[in-house]
């Protein structure tokens, strides 16, 4: 499978590029060409096979920064472009929404335009199989009830900065497929987990609190809910919707694993209890409730029928399997990790305030 093509991932640095960049190159034959800023998120660490591969190459990049971006596609001439160039972190964007704005609204513009050009100078039969697939979240559809799950034709109705500057790069995807004939394609997927993670998201940052022994922070309840998806299934979707899915089509993507945010932590005490328990006692007894988060949207959860019944995708990792991997990954792979909170970073996930 994609023996001989040429791909442009943005973004392979951060946590779901690179899940396609080593899945692309374990798993298929193609030519991995890695875009990437470089910035907080971004690690390359995440790539060990990277080093010396005859099919990979790095560029570093701003996708808001066209001619850069055009020497690259002159340079390489990619049969297809998956776009995971992201600001991502729901908490920044809330503090400073400015590079979500620039990175993930005008960045997706520059990209667009930048594969415009390039598509229009590609001969007919490249040009037919030429593809560019925007990844996005399902949080561009806002909250959801109880009952109801997201699908492709479910109304967008964003509620953070992040999902804001999603939804609008969404539908400049939508607008370059109709109104230039680029042959674009989009996925909305729930939220990730696995290995790779950086630190500050929720997985990752309470495995790490828990292993130090340290407070873990639950916003508000803890009875939100959102669909959980391991990253390496999230990355076979992707390819799969690249080299198979229908031009100008939307995809969702979910594991069909609705948790708690409460039901995660408790679940990732309950792993360390056992691979590396504290002398002073359970891990359970570490969860603390905090401030929630402005605008925290209570339900999300996916409907993968589309994915499933076009494409014969199917998430190969349940919740259970994938957090037990995951949290095995965490304590097997410190050095990744440690580097990251030796080198430091300013933590965007808030303090505790109340019991
Ligand atoms: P991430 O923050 O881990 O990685 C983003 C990467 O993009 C980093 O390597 C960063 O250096 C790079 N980047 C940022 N700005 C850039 C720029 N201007 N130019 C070039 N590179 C830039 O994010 P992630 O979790 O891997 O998410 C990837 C994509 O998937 C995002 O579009 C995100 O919206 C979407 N998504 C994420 C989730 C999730 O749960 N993490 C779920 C659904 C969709």
């Amino acid at each position: 499978r994609f023996a001989d093509k040429t791909i442009f991932v943005t973004g392979g640095a951060g946590f779901i590029g690179s899940a396609v960049v080593r899945h692309l190159l374990d798993d298929t034959g193609a030519r991995v060409v890695n875009i990437d800023k470089l910035t907080y998120a971004a690690n390359l660490a995440s790539i060990p096979q990277a080093g010396g591969h005859p099919r990979y190459a790095f560029a570093q990049a701003d996708i808001c920064d066209g001619p850069a971006l055009r020497r690259l596609f002159e340079t390489y001439a990619p049969d297809a472009v998956m776009n995971l160039a992201a600001e991502s972190h729901v908490d920044r964007s809330i503090d400073g929404p400015g590079a979500f704005i620039h990175t993930n609204i005008v960045g997706t513009f520059t990209l667009l335009q930048e594969a415009l050009r390039h598509w229009r100078g590609l001969p007919q039969e490249r040009a037919a199989a030429f593809r560019l697939l925007h990844v996005s979240t399902d949080e561009v559809y806002g909250s959801l009830g109880s009952e109801d799950l997201f699908t492709e034709t479910t109304p967008y109705a964003p509620n953070s900065p992040y999902s804001a500057s999603k939804a609008s790069s969404d539908h400049l995807v939508r607008a370059w497929r109709e109104t230039y004939g680029l042959p674009t394609l989009v996925t909305n997927c729930s939220n990730n987990y696995g290995p790779y993670h950086f630190p500050e998201k929720l997985i990752p940052h309470m495995i790490l609190k828990g292993l130090a022994g340290e407070t873990l922070p639950v916003y508000g309840d803890g009875q939100n809910v959102r669909d959980w998806l391991y990253v390496e299934d999230h990355a076979r979707a992707l390819t799969l919707v690249v080299e198979h899915g229908r031009v100008g089509e939307t995809y969702n993507v979910g594991g069909r694993n609705e948790r708690t945010n409460l039901a995660v932590v408790e679940t990732i005490c309950d792993l360390l209890d056992r691979d590396a328990p504290q002398p002073a006692g359970p891990h359970r007894r570490l969860i603390s409730f905090v401030t929630d988060r402005p605008g925290h949207d209570r339900r999300y959860a996916i409907d993968a029928t589309k994915l499933e019944t076009e494409l014969g995708w199917r998430a190969q990792e349940s919740f259970e399997t994938g957090i037990d991997k995951t949290v095995r990954w965490y304590l097997e792979n410190r050095a990744w990790w440690q580097a990251i909170l030796e080198r430091g970073y300013q933590a965007k996930r808030i303090g505790v305030v109340a019991r």
